[in-house]
């Protein structure tokens, strides 16, 4: 199936807020077609022409309660200067977390929460990642640290039923969290 903005759930829909079941190792090979058609849709955002004739938004991940499927499933594909990652991981969590904290300085935004809600979310700069990776066909531990550790902390929290707006502070949006490193 390819996915396309008609197959995003937009909030207020529930599932979003469910925590997503743990999905059976070894994949199926149903599980297996639906997360490779979520890394492709990530992929094939970052095409302008693509999203336009296919209509498609720009995304740098997705995580399958997007698609109506409460299951521990996400995808990550970043292609800028800085960061070149790709993930398609199942059953992720986070295993180890730095203290210090850091941001994107213009806040975040999801395919599911239209319009975007402004403000600073303020993340963990470092964590590590525990999940089977469809890409690499094993379970492994992945440490992140600035843009990605951010974006992956977002498809997370898909998983437990939580949207980055939950984060951001509602008396102050742009209220910069102390000793937190801005990107
Ligand atoms: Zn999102």
């Amino acid at each position: 199936m390819r996915i396309d903005s008609s197959n995003i759930i937009l909030d207020p829909n529930p599932v979003l807020r469910e925590k997503a079941r743990e999905v059976p190792l070894p994949l199926s090979d149903e599980d297996r077609q639906t997360l490779t058609d979520m890394l492709e849709y990530v992929r094939n955002s970052h095409d302008e022409e693509f999203c336009k004739e296919y209509n498609v938004r720009a995304s740098v991940g997705i995580a399958a309660p997007q698609i109506g499927l409460s299951r521990k499933m996400l995808a990550i594909s970043i292609a800028d200067e800085d960061s070149s990652v790709e993930f398609a991981l199942v059953n992720p969590r986070i295993i180890a977390n730095s203290t210090k904290k850091s941001y994107l300085e213009n806040g975040e935004a999801c395919l599911s929460v239209v319009p975007d809600v402004e403000g600073i979310v303020p993340r963990y700069a470092r964590i590590t990642v525990r999940a089977y990776n469809l890409l690499d066909d094993q379970v492994e531990d992945i440490r992140l640290s600035g843009y990605p550790a951010i974006v992956m902390q977002h498809e997370i929290d898909h998983l437990y039923g939580k949207l980055y707006y939950d984060h951001i502070n509602k008396n102050n949006p742009w209220m910069e969290p102390l000793n937190a490193i801005p990107i």
